[in-house]
């Protein structure tokens, strides 16, 4: 069984984004990038399916610009047998990632699609629950535990009241969540061998996919910045401010 696993490039995690003057979007120009955590967290996931013997070949995806290269090649280093590069310098929106990620799917024919539940940058949470629509794939979101037992997924998620196990026929579509794996620390050698492994470069049109976006950013704006706080002396001023100043109590 294959998997197939999409991975995105965004802004690092500790990089603290800035808005551009102009208020079209984050300055990402010398900006450290990295692959998003819960991509790492899916790439961690179906290489421990290879290694339990379940799964036969990984295979890393990412759509964007040439610079995905990196992190695929890191994808690789922590396991994924082989990747693939849809490159574009097209503004790629979640719906436009699903009808790649499908066209690779009708291709591949992953028996499991394991994604991140969100980008870190977008926040959209939306490409894996559009990709298993388009690909007509049973799915199962926010996974905590992922294992196939008997030719199905039998997938663990994370909801309000506790927690929902689902039973899925293959092929299927999984999204990870936080604690789902701890991801493997990436070694020297590994990185090393990732060089070796076969890197396919294909674009949106060799897909027959219309990459262009459906949605238009008006503005983006930082958040308002919060006002400094005062130290009280007693609970009684602090009562007595919150009566009488903030009015909310
Ligand atoms: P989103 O819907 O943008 O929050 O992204 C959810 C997941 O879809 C991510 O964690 C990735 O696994 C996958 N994904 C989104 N955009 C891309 C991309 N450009 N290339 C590869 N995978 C992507």
């Amino acid at each position: 069984m294959k998997i197939l696993v999409p991975v995105k490039r965004v802004v690092d995690y500790n990089v603290k984004v800035r808005v551009k003057a102009d208020g079209t979007g984050v300055d990402i120009a010398n900006v450290k990038m990295s692959m998003n955590p819960f991509d790492e967290i899916a790439i961690e996931e179906a290489v421990r399916l290879k290694e339990k013997g379940v799964a036969t070949e990984v295979i890393a995806v990412s759509c964007g610009v040439a610079q995905c290269q990196e992190t695929l090649r890191t994808a690789m280093a922590i396991g994924a047998d082989r990747a693939i590069l849809v490159q574009t310098e097209a503004e790629l929106q979640p719906l436009a990632v699903a009808k790649l990620l499908a066209a690779l799917v009708a291709k591949e024919q992953p028996g499991l699609v394991i994604l991140g539940k969100q980008a870190i940058d977008d926040d959209a949470n939306q490409t894996g629950q559009m990709l298993a629509a388009l690909a007509k794939l049973p799915q199962a979101t926010f996974a905590s535990k992922v294992e196939v037992i008997e030719g199905r997924a039998r997938v663990t998620r994370e909801v309000d009241g506790g927690l929902e196990t689902l039973s899925l026929s293959l092929p299927a579509l999984v999204s990870t969540d936080l604690r789902l794996n701890e991801p493997r620390y990436v070694t020297l050698p590994n990185i090393m061998k990732a060089k070796k492994k076969p890197l396919d470069t294909v674009t949106p049109a060799d897909l027959g996919v219309d990459v262009t976006p459906r949605l238009k950013t008006l503005k983006v704006a930082e958040p308002a910045a919060r006002k400094a706080g005062i130290r009280v002396g007693s609970v009684a001023e602090l009562v007595d401010k919150l009566r009488n100043e903030a009015k909310v109590i």
